[in-house]
């Protein structure tokens, strides 16, 4: 039961969860088993024929969990979400939920690295091809489809260049041809919300702002619920067709009478089945403490960035701030339709003195943590140049938005006053 609430402030402290069936215990409770016992063999076989929902076992299913799922699918406005142990296995599992050998997707160029690594290295070894094209148009998802297109994928807000995605044109354009748009939220959860602009699936790493504390590696898939698999049989035989892993269920028919979830239960009983990408319940945990302060985190990263940004643009030593805020025209505008009450807590700068000065800059920091991870409560810096995307050419650092000199923060909930004074002594340095 998701509840009646509408708002995010509301949702991520009672939806799906007032107390609990056994205890009455109003937190919720960690259920760290593996399995649960079966009323009787009936009982057991109901639950695996999916006629009646129920615990069988954590690989596939846990309360705890079930909280942190029916929260995040709330918030995002979706009908149901599936938690995995982790962004990437999100991303894996939402993809190949609906793709097979042959097949191919459209990504995006403007992607997370370890997302370009998948979809460019692991999905070809699957037999999976993703074909790259540039966000700025939106017709080029169009132009790179056929009819072995499964999905269109992108980011909102994509780093480093921080430019939203166009997710209301590029949804439309896919709904027009029947192919769903998977959008990863990771960056802006609560200031976006995908699936209102006419995306069909949304994921996220939840180890970055849904947890905020940097303790737990988690992700998570929300489905909307409005795309209309069965519409389009020929695209989507996983669904459409007798499933043989299954004793041959077609999804979009066996699911009817539970509602919209053909997708998103096909991956919890098949993918988790088989794959085992389970989240640990202590960790859903995690993401449920996270969780409950989500709405008032974003607004202080958000605040504080724009503060940051604005002490950026006047310093002697910064040639350029990327941030939604210093943009203008077509990118502007798509960050103001996509992003609501701010634009998140990441931004990004070029120093005059290229990579050695991004180099003093971050030994030079004594509260910004030097780490490769976004969205945790506490100030994050990193130089991709000598990090993140040092394996790459000079030429492919450009094209991904990288010069030498170019620093991107996490900025976190600190005090305002702490963070800019230690941007400002690192910027002596650098
Ligand atoms: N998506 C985005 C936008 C990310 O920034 C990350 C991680 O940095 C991931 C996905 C992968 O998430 P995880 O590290 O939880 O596997």
């Amino acid at each position: 039961m998701a509840g009646p609430w509408k708002n995010p402030e509301t949702i991520v402290l009672h939806a799906g969860h007032r107390r609990d069936s056994a205890t009455n215990a109003v937190a919720v409770p960690i259920y760290q088993t593996t399995s649960y016992q079966f009323d009787d063999t009936e009982h057991a076989s109901r639950l695996f024929a999916l006629q009646e929902l129920g615990n069988i076992y954590t690989r596939i299913m846990n309360p705890t969990t079930a909280v942190l799922e029916a929260r995040v699918a709330a918030l995002e406005g979706g009908v149901a979400a599936l938690a995995v142990s982790s962004g990437q296995a999100a991303e894996f599992v939402a993809i190949q939920n609906i793709t097979h050998v042959g097949d191919n997707i459209v990504s995006s160029t403007d992607l997370y690295g370890g997302t370009w690594n998948l979809f460019a290295n692991t999905f070809k070894t699957m037999g999976i091809d993703v074909r790259f094209v540039d966000p700025a148009d939106p017709e080029a998802f169009v132009r790179a489809s056929d009819a072995r297109t499964r999905a269109w994928f992108a980011e909102t807000l994509p780093n480093p260049k921080l430019q939203v995605f166009p997710i209301a044109e590029v949804a439309a354009l896919g709904r027009a041809l029947g192919i769903p748009l998977i959008v990863d939220n990771t960056a802006a959860p609560i200031l976006a919300r995908p699936l209102d602009l006419g995306a069909a699936v949304v994921v996220h790493s939840t180890t970055k702002y849904i947890g905020g504390h940097g303790t737990s590696i988690g992700g998570i898939i929300v489905d909307g619920g409005t795309f209309d698999w069965a519409a389009y049989p020929d695209r989507f035989p996983s669904l459409t067709q007798p499933d043989p892993s299954y004793h041959g269920a077609v999804w979009t028919e066996a699911v009817k009478p539970l509602g919209p979830i053909a997708y998103i239960l096909k991956a919890r009983v098949t993918l988790l089945r088989d794959v085992g990408t389970a989240l640990s319940p202590f960790n859903a945990f995690q993401f449920i403490q996270g969780l409950e302060t989500l709405p008032l985190r974003i607004r202080a990263h958000s605040t504080n960035t724009q503060a940051v940004v604005d002490y950026l643009a006047k310093h002697p030593k910064v040639t350029r701030v990327i941030h939604p805020s210093q943009q203008s025209g077509e990118y502007r505008r798509r960050a103001d339709a996509v992003l609501k009450g701010g634009y998140g807590g990441l931004a990004g700068f070029e120093l005059a003195g290229g990579a050695d000065a991004g180099r003093r800059f971050i030994n030079a920091l004594e509260l910004f943590y030097h780490v490769a991870n976004i969205g945790d409560a506490r100030s994050l810096a990193i130089h991709p140049a000598s990090t993140t995307h040092s394996q790459l050419s000079p030429e492919d650092q450009l094209r991904t938005g990288v010069t030498g000199g170019y620093v991107r923060l996490s900025v976190g909930i600190e005090h305002i006053d702490d963070i800019l004074a230690d941007l400002d002594q690192a910027l002596t340095k650098a």
